[in-house]
């Protein structure tokens, strides 16, 4: 399954997504690239996992993180989003996101109703944060990963 993946180390472009709305939920989901998207292992399962973020040469911060279908192309390509636990002051569309992916919490589900949905959302986050606190999960965010080579930063402002 999803285990066998882990650790997945991942970095690439911030872009625009589907405005399927998370950010007016509460849950803004930064969207991957079609491109770096394509180079996730093919049998990867979809659902809704957990690890570690950064924006930039930024602080990193706890993620839950959902690898699903993408509607715009028919639901024959995945789409890879990443809510990252931490209140920004700015969106960072086209900045380069790393995470490192090291848990997975739970299948893709449907649900009956918005509400539904955002509670399993936010327990998807209580979720992550304590998972994420064990010392097997906390000793990746401290990863050379994370440090990015001076003159590799992309920062737009
Ligand atoms: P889109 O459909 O374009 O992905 P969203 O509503 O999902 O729109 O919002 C995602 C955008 O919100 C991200 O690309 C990022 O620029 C911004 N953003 C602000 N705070 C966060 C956060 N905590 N986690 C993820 N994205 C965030
Ligand atoms: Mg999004």
């Amino acid at each position: 399954g999803a285990m066998r993946h882990l650790p997945y180390f991942c970095r690439g472009e911030v872009v625009k997504g589907f405005g399927r709305g998370s950010k007016e939920l509460g849950i803004p989901t930064a969207n991957f690239s079609e491109q770096v998207v394509e180079s996730f292992p093919s049998d990867i399962p979809t659902g809704i996992y957990y690890g570690w973020a950064c924006v930039g040469n930024g602080d990193v911060h706890k993620m839950v993180l959902s690898i699903g279908w993408n509607p715009f192309y028919k639901n024959i390509k995945k789409s890879v989003e990443t809510h990252i636990i931490h209140t920004f002051k700015e969106d960072f569309y086209g900045e380069i996101l790393s995470i490192v992916i090291t848990g997975y919490i739970r299948p893709e589900k449907n649900f009956d109703s918005l509400d539904a949905l955002i509670s399993a959302i936010q327990e998807d986050i209580e979720e992550a944060k304590r998972q994420l606190d064990l010392p097997e999960h906390l000793k990746l965010k401290e990863d050379n990963f994370f440090h990015l080579p001076e003159g590799k930063i992309v920062n737009k402002h």
